[in-house]
């Protein structure tokens, strides 16, 4: 502890005096009364315009753990750099969020949301620590900063401010006067007792009590340029007042944690519980090796990928819920579940390393979720997807909302052997293309057996049921002695182009009479 300061001079220091007590910030923003158990949990994106899927995953586990619990979700805005503000990334994370049912409950009396909005708040809890003589301004340029690291790197000591290496840590208030005097416009910085030597004993609820060296820098916690707080302030100051119980964070942030337990002490706050996600990982596609999702090389990596691509939401949702929460996958397959908002994830289970995320993987969740969907639902995502996403044959193919729901209908009205061909509402419109005479590609390789497609035009009557349209088929591979099943996969092939699709006689239902008379014609 160093002398603290006098009010007038903290006034100077923060460029106004501070606008409450901490007494008043505590009237402010009261415990939240919620029963007991109930988690308060945040989403809190530095707006870059870019969301990854490694966000959305922690996202959800914040979502979840509040929805589970009868708790709060909070969606909070951290955008103190204001040196990287993108135009419309709030909209990103907005969207992103309402795409994957996240709802979030942002309470006003707990705002505001935007940590650039919040600057009050932090000047007064600083304004706190600067009387108590646990913060102190710091009056050193970035050129004199470059000159200490340089310093200590020939000397071999950490970098930092810290110890000695703090110049302005004891100034008195004359020094500091002299300062501003002179136009100068101090950082606030933590005045560190901590003592490397010492260790912090820390929580994280999923990898139990860790320590680590206790910190002794003297970190910024008001940055001198716009008066914002730096993430470790803000984090201490509106976890704290936000009421928040759990932080769920990458694993980016598991060094910081003896600091963040340092200010908790420092102000006599308990800290909340943390959860450090592992970061998402992929198998590389060629060195069959485990490594991070890299925002240059995986498009997946990126939110906007899967809304783009129309992976369905849910599924994704689905998919990331049991990496995070083992145990999803069998509940849904024995019918226990119907969803992942019905399933209760145990916040232990939440894996500490090396969750492997991998796209195969959600092709079978997808595949799954859409085989369960009924039909006006897949309808509706598919002509949702295609008129946000799609390309102009796309936007076609949804011109006719009868046909395509006809379309689409084709192998899903028996439960127990429903089509698992659709992924994504993208591949989906592919899938069935050829049911549109303008993406229609005849299969000009195939070896048709001519006389057979001229017998079978002969014959063909589309008010036919399926028995009649089969003996038919039947009659015309006797006659020319084949098989009935070569006889249909001429039929197939000239329907659709390809060897393999769903049920011919379905399909020739749907394309109905001028089509497949018109399909055959043109082979003939
Ligand atoms: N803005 C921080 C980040 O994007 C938030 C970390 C946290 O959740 O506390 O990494």
């Amino acid at each position: 502890m160093r002398n603290g300061l006098s009010k007038d001079l903290i006034a100077r220091v923060l460029g106004g005096a501070p606008k409450y007590t901490l007494d008043e910030l505590e009237a402010k923003f009261p415990e939240r009364g919620l029963g007991d158990g109930a988690f308060v949990t945040r989403f809190a994106p530095s707006p870059t315009g870019f969301m990854h899927v490694g966000n959305l995953y922690g996202a959800l586990i914040d979502y979840k753990l509040a929805q589970q619990s009868g708790g709060v979700f909070m969606l909070r805005i951290e955008d103190t750099d204001t040196k990287r503000e993108v135009q419309g990334a709030v909209d990103v994370v907005k969207n992103a969020m309402a795409n994957f049912g996240l709802k979030y409950n942002n309470d006003e009396k707990y705002g505001p949301y935007y940590q650039s909005k919040r600057k009050d708040i932090y000047h007064s809890v600083a304004a706190y620590l600067l009387e108590k003589g646990l913060a102190y301004p710091c009056f050193l340029k970035p050129e004199e900063m470059d000159e200490i690291r340089k310093k200590q790197n020939a000397a071999g000591f950490a970098t930092g401010i810290y110890g000695e290496w703090a110049r302005d840590r004891d100034l008195t208030e004359e020094e500091i006067i002299a300062h501003l005097d002179n136009g100068e416009i101090p950082s606030i910085r933590l005045y560190s007792t901590g003592n490397p030597n010492n260790r912090i004993y820390c929580k994280d609820a999923v990898r139990g009590s860790i320590s680590f060296p206790e910190n002794n820098e003297d970190l910024v916690l008001i940055k001198s340029n716009d008066g914002l707080p730096t993430y470790h302030f803000a984090h201490l100051v509106d976890d704290h007042f936000m009421r928040t119980t759990h932080v769920v964070r990458g694993e980016e942030w598991l060094p910081s944690l003896p600091l963040h337990y340092q200010l908790f002490r420092t102000m006599g706050w308990t800290p909340p519980i943390y959860i450090h996600t592992s970061t998402l990982d992929k198998i590389d596609a060629e060195t069959g090796k485990q490594r991070k999702m890299s925002k240059r090389k995986d498009p997946e990596c990126n939110v906007a990928f899967f809304l783009q691509a129309g992976w369905p939401t849910e599924a994704v949702i689905e998919y990331l819920g049991n990496i995070l929460a083992s145990g999803y996958e069998e509940a849904k397959m024995k019918g226990m579940v119907k969803n992942y908002w019905e399933f209760e994830m145990k916040p232990k289970k939440i894996p500490m390393s090396g969750a492997l995320f991998d796209m195969k993987k959600l092709e079978w969740w997808a595949k799954e979720y859409i085989a369960t969907l009924p039909v006006p639902d897949l309808v509706k995502f598919v002509v949702d997807w295609a008129k946000e996403y799609g390309n102009e044959d796309n936007k076609k193919q949804v011109e006719n909302i009868d046909y395509l729901t006809s379309v689409l209908s084709i192998e899903r009205d028996n439960i127990k052997r429903i089509r698992k061909d659709f992924i994504t509402w993208q591949q989906t419109l592919d899938e069935v293309s050829y049911f549109w005479d303008f993406l229609f590609v005849p299969n000009k390789e195939y070896e048709y057996n001519r006389d057979v497609l001229r017998e079978f035009l002969a014959t063909y009557n589309a008010a036919d049921d399926k028995d009649t349209w089969w003996n038919k088929i039947v009659a015309v591979a006797e006659k020319y002695n084949i098989k009935p099943g070569e006889a249909a996969m001429n039929l197939r092939v000239a329907m659709t182009g390809r060897t393999n699709t769903p049920d011919l006689y379905s399909i020739m239902s749907v394309l109905g009479e001028k089509r497949v008379c018109n399909r055959i014609e043109m082979i003939l």
